[in-house]
């Protein structure tokens, strides 16, 4: 891993100075699918952030992409203020979540766009959020897909997947991987915990990817029971070393201050029973070690 290093709102880090990281979250964020739910309260941010950093919390990952309200310049202020590492992001969204005309502007250029957002100034993107559809690819899917991989060629920056509803696990790894020549360890899926099936965990994290489970939230309910049958499963098969665990705050009411449990929870809620359930060692590497290994890359310019 010599030379590698995860790309922060404040500039490059050594992954072994992360620390405990919340893998993926969103301290702002606003979508045309979703009037009046908006993430763009920046004192609220600086709370959450603040109750995550007082429970030991060192990094935050937000995967907002590009056009969806994430407020990359506000953010190392907000690096700055709490002492927690950022990581920002790029990429693409489902098309349901821009104004049409808004996504015409940069269709045809997706690559070039994520390129000079992970290595241009003056705050840089540290990975490329892509997201794919409900049990299937869609046609916007693969060419944001495309994209991503093409950029990521060009800068080796990590690619984070939204899967719909956790689904469509292996199509995302097929066409990025197989396709597309995307080294399976620069992939993070995201969202498994909405769709708890086992069998596919497995099957994914044979390839060498990374598994991004998402925390307890009121969305999530009818899942939250499986997280830790997920995690304990794919530890047990000996892939502790590629799981990764975020609060995914999408809501203003998600948030610790108010109806929750929001970012700290990951730690005050959720850490203690992994080590008490996984051993320290799981617990250690889904919250240090994993998200170390990735987000670091070996930045280059095209
Ligand atoms: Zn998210």
């Amino acid at each position: 891993m010599t030379g590698a290093a995860v790309r922060t709102v404040l500039g490059d880090v050594a992954p072994e100075d992360l620390g405990v990281c919340d893998a993926h979250d969103h301290l702002f964020i606003r979508s045309a699918a979703l009037p009046g739910q908006e993430l763009d309260d920046a004192g609220a941010a600086l709370s959450e952030l603040r109750a995550f950093a007082a429970l030991g919390g060192r990094a935050v990952v937000q995967w907002t992409p590009w056009g969806m309200g994430r407020r990359t310049e506000e953010l190392p202020d907000l690096s700055r203020r709490t002492g927690v590492h950022l990581v920002a992001a790029t990429g693409l969204h489902q098309a349901k979540h821009y104004d049409e005309r808004v996504l015409e502007r940069v269709y045809g250029g997706l690559s070039g766009l994520f390129v000079r957002e992970l290595t241009g100034g003056p705050v840089r993107a540290g990975m490329i959020k892509v997201a794919g559809a409900y049990h299937r690819l869609d046609d916007h899917a693969r060419h944001v897909l495309a994209a991503a991989a093409e950029a990521h060629h060009a800068t080796d920056a990590p690619i984070g997947v939204h899967l719909e509803g956790g689904t469509a696990a292996l199509d995302v790894l097929h066409l990025l991987c197989d396709t597309h020549g995307v080294p399976a360890r620069r992939v993070i899926l995201g969202h498994l915990h909405r769709f708890p099936d086992a069998r596919i965990h497995r099957q994914a994290a044979e390839t060498g990817c990374f598994l991004a489970f998402d925390g307890p939230s009121r969305t999530h309910h009818g899942t939250d029971w499986r997280l830790l049958d997920s995690l304990a499963a794919l530890a047990e098969a000996s892939h502790a070393g590629q799981l990764l665990l975020g609060g995914d705050t999408v809501t203003p009411a998600a948030r610790s201050g108010a109806d929750g449990p929001g970012m700290p929870f990951l730690l005050g809620g959720l850490r203690p029973r992994i080590e008490r359930e996984l051993g320290p060692d799981v617990a250690s590497a889904i919250f240090i070690g994993n998200p170390a290994r990735a987000f670091a890359a070996h930045w280059r310019r095209p």
